[in-house]
């Protein structure tokens, strides 16, 4: 696909073409199955001050929480027993769990369960990421945000574009599988921005890619700016289905968040995956990235029957495998 089909997809030029054409690519790569991942947002604290983000360090009205060890691997045990085969350990950039602790917890996971353990913890580092490789990480989700390097420095000050680039491509070199991804319709994007993030996120040929809209948090930078549109958060799903046929995509929460049956439209959009917290009740909406961000709080069970009711009622199968990458697997 050019750059000026992209834009005219972007444009809204044929949009149930665009998600017929991706679900039809999706169910050639994956048949009827969606992929359930649990995800355990074990700390709010973070050292980063990105300007979109709740858990920014300089906002003060947020409540920090941090998981025990013990509390981690009981949300794990949850999880497993749920048959939810992956897990997603995920947090705030948070020095306070240093490097063998977290390989510790990968280790006492791998040896209590049959389960994939994606890690989700920002920029640690190459000798961090080799050691929890070494100690059974399956993948590891590291968005860019955006590929535009002037933007990236708007929206996380104090981070460096081509650091966090070198931090996928290391993870690639280490043998994980590799996710990244983009926020769409972060301010001052445009739909020229949009077209060349969507072709830079697929040269980097990744197992996973994420793309869910802004949602602003009032307690940040940008709190008083417009959300992303969801529609366009769903043509850029499609698009990155058909370029990127083999990748795992998720339906993003903040695409529920945004739009009512966002995740729904969402595998209509091409989406594989689905994600959901399993972080401990009592702390779960703490996690606030943005408003409305983990306001469900009923049993992770329900939540989890619910959304595999949803994948019935759609005529796909929620799968119990790992639900790996097949980039470079099938056909690739
Ligand atoms: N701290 C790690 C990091 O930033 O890579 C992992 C946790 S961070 C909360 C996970 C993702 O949340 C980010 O990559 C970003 O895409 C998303 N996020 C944060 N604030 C958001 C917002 N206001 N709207 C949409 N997505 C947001
Ligand atoms: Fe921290 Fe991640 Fe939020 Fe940035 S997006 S402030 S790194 S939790």
């Amino acid at each position: 696909m050019t750059r000026d089909e992209i834009l005219a997809y972007l444009k809204g030029k044929d949009d149930a073409g665009l998600f017929a054409g991706a679900r039809a690519v999706r169910r050639e790569i994956f048949g009827d199955e969606i992929y359930l991942r649990g995800i355990v947002e074990f700390t709010s604290f973070c050292r980063c001050r990105c300007n979109y983000c709740g858990l920014r360090a300089p906002n003060d009205e947020v409540f920090r929480y941090r998981l025990t060890e013990a509390e981690i691997l009981d949300a794990v045990d949850e999880l497993a027993a749920l048959d939810l085969p992956t897990v997603v350990l995920q947090g705030g950039e948070d020095p306070h769990y240093d490097v063998a602790f977290i390989g510790r917890i990968v280790r006492s996971i791998k040896a209590r369960h049959a389960i994939a353990v994606t890690l989700s913890l920002g920029e640690r580092g190459p000798e961090a990421f080799s050691h929890w490789r070494e100690c059974g990480a399956d993948r590891y989700l590291l968005k860019m945000e955006t590929l535009d390097e002037s933007l990236y420095g708007t929206y996380r000050p104090g981070c460096d574009f081509q650091q966090r680039l070198a931090g996928v491509r290391t993870l690639q070199r280490l043998g994980y599988e590799a996710g990244s991804g983009i926020i769409t319709g972060l301010p001052g994007m445009t739909l020229e921005t949009l077209a060349d993030d969507i072709l830079a996120v697929t040269d980097l040929a990744l197992d996973m890619i994420s793309a869910g809209p802004f949602v602003p948090h009032p307690q940040t930078p940008f709190g008083a700016e417009s959300p992303g549109d969801p529609q366009l958060a769903l043509r850029t799903m499609a698009i990155l289905r058909l370029l990127n046929p083999h990748a795992n995509i998720p339906a993003t929460s903040a695409l529920e968040t945004v739009r009512e049956e966002g995740r729904k439209q969402g595998i209509d959009a091409g989406a594989n995956v689905l994600m959901f917290s399993v972080t401990p009740a009592s702390v779960r909406k703490n996690y606030a990235i943005y408003p409305g961000k983990n306001q469900e709080t009923r049993t992770a069970a329900h939540t989890v029957q619910k959304a595999r009711e949803l994948i019935r009622s759609m005529g796909l199968s929620p799968s119990s495998s790992l639900g790996g990458s097949k980039v470079g697997k099938v056909g690739a």
